[in-house]
């Protein structure tokens, strides 16, 4: 290569080295202001990340309900809120079985519940269990749950409501409709039941009689000169003597019979199933219990009898009016021919 051909070469290859340092120049500043791009937009995502958990904190952490995510059937997240329903210490919560939550007798209930939403066999649940605070103090709970699918996880979340007091108020209600109801139909004194529940129980077995042929009859009672019991003893004595009747009716009675305080010193018995003529010896049997029994009261044996008239459906009447008003007139007769006895027949009238 001679001296000219040398130059030429020299130069070129500096023209090369000199194309390629641009081209490398433009490459990097390429790169770099995709890079810078990629980093702000990352910056963003991550601004954008942060606001949406700040968020979901704000509203967790506020919530008047419990939250709790379960993965792999235990506890990984549980929010304030949860945590004082069942008193446990920030971040106690995580890593329990939601089975130790629950009360011995409701711990296969919640085991099902989990079970079933964590194989997939149940996507949402909805149910009420009976469970513990840490400190012992008993809960009643309600819990609300639905399965999330984060990529190949499946996270469940339970929302719980602590309905203690709500169920403590439902117990209350309930006894005292039972209360209500067991004094709207029975008699304070005796413990029978009242005048009220008549018209429902006999025109029940009424009905009953008269779809399946079968006899039910009525036995009404007056205790004998009852007011001079009073007059003599006082009026608690009287009610001891009132007592004592309601109880000697009642233990000689079947399971499917109906013992009333009908008023006063009044009584009715009613017998599903039974005849005039059986009636009639219930009847008797009663009248000469009470009549040898009688009744010690503070030492003083009260001597007393009473008086009873019998009806029964179908020979006496189809209705209630019919039978309590013909048993009825036959205890007139009971009291009027001499008391201490049973009326049970039209033909003992005259
Ligand atoms: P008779 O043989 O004709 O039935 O006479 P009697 O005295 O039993 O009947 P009367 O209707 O004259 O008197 C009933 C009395 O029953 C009058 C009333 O003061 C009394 N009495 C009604 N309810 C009660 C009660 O709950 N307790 C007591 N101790 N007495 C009552
Ligand atoms: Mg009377
Ligand atoms: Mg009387």
């Amino acid at each position: 290569m001679d001296r000219a051909e040398r130059s030429t070469s020299v130069q070129g290859s500096s023209f090369s080295l000199f194309q390629t340092t641009v081209m490398l120049e433009q490459h990097i500043r390429r790169r770099t202001a995709e890079l810078e791009e990629a980093l702000h937009k990352n910056e963003q995502t991550n601004r954008a990340l942060r606001a949406a958990e700040a968020r979901f904190h704000g509203i967790v952490n506020q919530s008047l309900v419990g939250i709790a995510l379960i993965t792999d059937g235990r506890i990984s997240y549980a929010n304030p809120k949860m945590e004082d329903i069942f008193g446990l210490g920030a971040g106690e919560a995580v890593g329990l079985d939601p089975m130790d939550l629950a009360a011995e007798s409701d711990r296969a209930l919640v085991a099902k519940n989990v079970r079933a939403r964590m194989a997939g066999e149940a996507d949402e649940s909805a149910y009420t269990f009976r469970g513990f605070r840490k400190d012992g103090v008993p809960l009643d709970v309600e819990v609300y749950g639905n399965a999330l699918q984060v990529d190949d996880q499946r996270i469940m979340v339970s929302i719980f409501l602590d309905i203690t007091e709500r169920t403590r108020i439902a117990r209350e209600n309930e006894a005292l409709q039972v209360t209500l109801r067991e004094q709207s139909t029975h008699d304070a004194l005796t413990g029978l039941y009242n005048r009220r529940y008549l018209e429902e129980a006999l025109g029940r077995e009424l009905v009953v009689a008269k779809r399946s042929g079968h006899p039910v009859s009525v036995v009404m009672a007056d205790l004998d000169f009852f007011k001079a019991v009073n007059d003599s003893f006082g009026h608690l004595a009287g009610d001891e003597v009132l007592k004592t009747f309601g109880e000697l009716m009642r233990r000689s009675s079947r399971a499917s019979d109906f013992c009333f305080r009908w008023g006063g010193e009044e009584f009715l018995l009613l017998l599903p199933h039974m005849s005039a003529n059986d009636a009639a010896n219930r009847a008797e049997q009663l009248r000469g219990a009470f009549a040898t029994s009688g009744v010690v009261c503070d030492g003083v044996k009260i001597a007393i009898t009473a008086s009873f008239g019998v009806a029964s459906f179908p020979p006496d009447g189809t209705t209630i009016d019919h039978l309590v008003n013909a048993a009825d007139g036959r205890l007139y007769v009971a009291k009027t021919s001499g008391r201490n006895r049973v009326i049970s027949t039209s033909e003992q009238l005259t």
